[in-house]
Parts: structure tokens; C-alpha cells; sequence
């Protein structure tokens, strides 16, 4: 709970500054219960106001998206883009195409990607951006207009040293090549910097599209080792989503040697006893772009159930949401608990409620929150940067390696830093703390 008064002053402000912006104001708070015991130990930043200046992004920048859809009628869309903290880097952070974008979730997102990209140790700001189209029934041809007329907008407000977006829900390799596309056209200039999670042909990284799903199995697989000394081996697993972080999970757990046996989409889940057949949902998604309850057409022996929220009733060791925010709550929770997960790490950005977070750390398991759990995707979109600007192109063991060098140092950033608060193993503080730590030192020092 937020008990310190400065810090309660700071989020009165946020509220009452961004009102009926709810994910902002929860993702601030959040991290301010965190701040706690940093700010009573150390006065100096309560003093500089490095806080308050933290709380308040630096540009947010709202646009009209004009497009004509395949019967020639013209519709309008709204785009966004947040800019939200350059202390360590350019700002950096994903474009979400989804009905449900605002500038609460734009804003949450963005103040999320600021301490997960200083976690990565990597030089990236914190940045977020999208709108509230709809991909989703869309022909190809429309969703090309749509990203052609989105960025004439953006193209005038990013840059490789400026703000590097990449892709995020209903933004995937096809989406950042036609926007590519069109900011090459617009500027004549090839900037393979300007946008990452490009596909290979042209500066795309190798392990990209795997990144975040694999960089959520080393990250829990450290902190299973660490915490717990055990492992993915012989575990059952319950993934929520069927995107691209879900798939990639499913990919590298099932390779550590655990059992995947339910996935979602935002209609229903399936749950396959035996463990899901990768190959046929990557053929449903990612080729067919189709519903998942087309699997157990496929594999008779899966069952299928409408609604989402059943899928956490599954009984599994490991439970990692990879779909969207807020989607486990506090009796989802209650639930998994009873029925024996012993561990719960975030592939998507704040998928557990607050509620749901508590009922797990009370109960002694073992949490890896989002922004030190999904830190895998950014940081391979920082490797992706790193070579476009040498003009060179590393091999998938190559960034394999760094991947996974890089989520275990973040496991045991977030896990010093918890031991330094003298909240050992609650790595929600100890990854809000080590990232914090990083950008306020750089705030303070440029001055405000
Ligand atoms: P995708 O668009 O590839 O997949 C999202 C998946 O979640 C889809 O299966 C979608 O189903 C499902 N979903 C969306 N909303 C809901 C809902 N309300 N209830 C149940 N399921 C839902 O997105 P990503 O996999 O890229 O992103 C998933 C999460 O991971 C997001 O929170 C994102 O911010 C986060 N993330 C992504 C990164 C990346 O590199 N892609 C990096 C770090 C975090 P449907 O198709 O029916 O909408």
C-alpha cells in the first residue's frame, strides 16, 4: 500500500492531472509503492523532484489517421504516440493496433517501457505509441493504407537518435514493413534505425520475433533455478494469448522440457491434455490468421471453451500470461494458488490486477512482473539497433546468447535490488527500483 506521504502527494497529483486515465494511474501507482523504501532512505529524491518530473511524459502527441477501406468509404482513426522519458536513450517502445487503444493505455505502456528498457542495460528511453484501429477482418490492402496514413503522420516525430518504435499487439512484421515503406518513401532516405522488428530481408534481426517469448522462459527459468533451484523440466504450463509472445513461449518451454497445455485468444481457450501442437497453431495465427478455436478441429482431442478467464482454472505449475493487460485477476488468482502454481512470470505488460499480484507474493510464489519478464523483445530490438548501425548481421546463436545473458542479468538486477530494500525475492520492487535507480541518476544529472 502507498503510505508515504510524499509519495501519496506525487499520485494525487497524477490523478487529478490525468483523470479517467486508469491503467496510467494504476502503473503509477504501482511503481510509487515500490519507490517507498528507496525514498525513505534516500532524501535526495524527494528533494531534487526527480519524481514528480518521472510521473510526466515529455510529449504525447494525438493525431487524425485518414484511410479509405476496400468499398472506397473514407474512416477515421485515431493515432498516438507517447515520448514519455529520453534520460537514458532515444525513447524507444512498441505501436499497438487494437480497438481498446487510448491514451491511458498508451501512457501506462509508456511509463511501463521507461524502467523495462534501463533494465535492460541497454541505452533505450521509454516511448509508446499506436491507435485504435482494428486490424483485425481487414484485407492486406487495407491495412496498408492504414499504415501508410499513420505514418505521414509519425514519420515527422521519430528518428534513430530521436524515438525508435517497434511492434506491439496487432503490429506485427507486416504492419513495420509497410510503415517502413512509407517513411522511406517520405524522407528518401534508408534509416533501417528509424523502426525495429523489421523482417530480415531488409535489417531485420535474427530472434526478433522469438524474442519476448523466449526471453519470459530464461528470465522464469533463472529465476526458478535461483529461487527455487528447479527448473522448466517436467512442468505443466498455462499460456494466455495466441500472439506472438504466447507462441514463442510455448516454443522454448516446451523445448526446456515442460508441458504447454492451454493457449487463448480473446473469443476462448483451448486446453489439450497432451500438450499443444505448436505447428498447428502457428498455421492458425500466423498464416490463416484465423480463431483458435479452429485447433481442435485439428486435434480432436483438445476441447475448446468460450471467454477467456477459464483458462487460468486449469491446474498448472507455471502460469504465464502472454495476452494483455489486466486479464488476471485477484479470483483467478485465489484459484491458481489453490490449485498449486508455484510459479507466475508476465509475458504481457501488466497482465495481473494488483489484487492478483498480492494474492501470489503473499503466497510465496514466485513472481516475475512484466517489465523484467518481457524485457526480451525490447532488448532484442535494442540488438537489432546495434547492428544496422555497424551494417553487420549476427547469427541466431549470436543473439541467442546475448538474449539470454541479457534476461539473466536482469533476473538478478531485479533480485539485488529487492535484497538492497529489504524486500528479498519481491522482484515487483526489486525491477521497479534497479530501473528507477538508472534514469533518475540521468535526470538529475541534465538537469530539469
Ligand atoms: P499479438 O497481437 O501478437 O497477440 C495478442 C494475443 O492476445 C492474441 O492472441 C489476442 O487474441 C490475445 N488477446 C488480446 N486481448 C485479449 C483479451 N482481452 N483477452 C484474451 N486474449 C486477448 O500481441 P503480442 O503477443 O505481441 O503482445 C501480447 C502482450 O505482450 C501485450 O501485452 C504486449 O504489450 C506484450 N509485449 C509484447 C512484446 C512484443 O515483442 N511483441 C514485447 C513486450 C511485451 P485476438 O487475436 O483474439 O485479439
Amino acid at each position: 500500500m502507498l503510505t508515504n506521504k510524499y509519495l501519496l502527494g506525487v499520485y494525487e497529483t497524477v490523478k487529478a492531472r490525468n483523470p479517467g486515465e486508469p491503467e496510467f494511474q494504476q502503473a503509477v501507482e504501482e511503481v510509487l509503492e515500490s519507490l517507498q523504501p528507496l525514498v525513505e532512505t534516500h532524501p535526495e529524491y524527494e528533494k531534487s523532484g526527480v519524481i514528480e518530473a518521472f510521473v510526466e511524459p515529455e510529449r504525447f502527441i494525438s493525431f487524425r489517421v485518414p484511410w479509405y477501406d476496400d468499398n472506397g468509404k473514407l474512416r477515421i482513426n485515431r493515432g498516438y504516440r507517447v515520448q514519455f522519458n529520453s534520460a537514458i536513450g532515444p525513447y524507444k517502445g512498441g505501436l499497438r493496433f487494437h480497438p481498446t487503444v487510448c491514451p491511458s493505455v498508451i501512457k501506462f505502456l509508456g511509463f511501463e517501457q521507461i524502467l523495462k528498457n534501463s533494465l535492460t542495460t541497454l541505452p533505450m528511453g521509454g516511448g509508446k505509441g499506436g491507435s485504435d484501429f482494428d486490424p483485425k477482418g481487414k484485407s492486406d490492402a487495407e491495412v496498408m493504407r492504414f499504415c501508410q496514413s499513420f505514418m505521414t503522420e509519425l514519420y515527422r516525430h521519430i528518428g534513430q537518435f530521436t524515438d525508435v518504435p517497434a511492434g506491439d499487439i496487432g503490429v506485427g512484421a507486416r504492419e513495420i514493413g509497410y510503415m517502413f515503406g512509407q517513411y522511406k518513401r517520405i524522407t528518401d532516405r534508408f534509416d533501417a534505425g528509424v523502426l525495429t522488428g523489421k523482417s530480415l530481408s531488409y535489417g531485420g534481426s535474427l530472434v526478433r520475433p522469438e524474442a519476448t517469448g523466449y526471453g519470459l522462459c530464461y528470465f522464469t527459468q533463472e529465476m526458478l533455478s535461483c529461487m527455487k533451484k528447479d527448473s522448466f523440466e517436467g512442468k505443466t504450463v498455462v499460456i494466455s494469448g495466441a500472439g506472438n509472445v504466447a507462441i514463442f513461449a510455448t516454443e522454448k518451454a516446451t523445448a526446456l522440457g515442460a508441458k504447454v497445455v492451454a493457449l487463448c485468444d480473446s473469443t476462448g481457450y483451448i486446453h489439450d491434455p497432451n500438450g499443444i501442437n505448436l505447428d498447428v497453431v502457428k498455421d492458425i495465427k500466423l498464416n490463416r490468421r484465423a480463431r483458435i478455436s479452429e485447433y481442435v478441429k485439428e486435434v480432436p482431442s483438445a476441447e475448446y471453451h468460450d471467454g477467456c478467464k477459464g483458462i487460468w482454472t486449469i491446474k498448472c505449475d507455471i502460469a504465464l500470461p502472454c495476452a494483455t493487460q489486466n486479464e488476471l485477476d485477484e479470483e483467478s488468482a485465489k484459484i491458481l494458488v489453490k490449485n498449486g502454481v508455484c510459479c507466475v512470470a508476465e509475458g504481457a505488460n501488466m497482465p495481473c490486477t494488483p489484487e492478483a499480484t498480492k494474492i501470489f507474493l503473499d503466497a510465496g510464489v514466485l513472481f516475475g512482473p512484466a517489465k523484467a519478464a518481457n524485457a526480451g523483445g525490447v532488448a532484442t530490438s535494442g540488438l537489432e539497433m546495434s547492428q544496422n548501425s555497424l551494417r553487420l548481421s549476427w547469427t541466431f546463436e549470436e543473439v541467442d546468447e546475448k538474449l539470454q545473458g541479457i534476461m539473466k542479468n536482469i533476473f538478478h538486477n531485479a533480485y539485488d535490488a529487492s535484497v538492497t530494500c529489504g524486500k528479498e525475492g519481491n522482484l515487483v520492487v526489486g525491477a521497479n527500483v534497479a530501473g528507477f535507480i538508472k534514469v533518475a541518476d540521468a535526470m538529475m544529472r541534465h538537469g530539469f
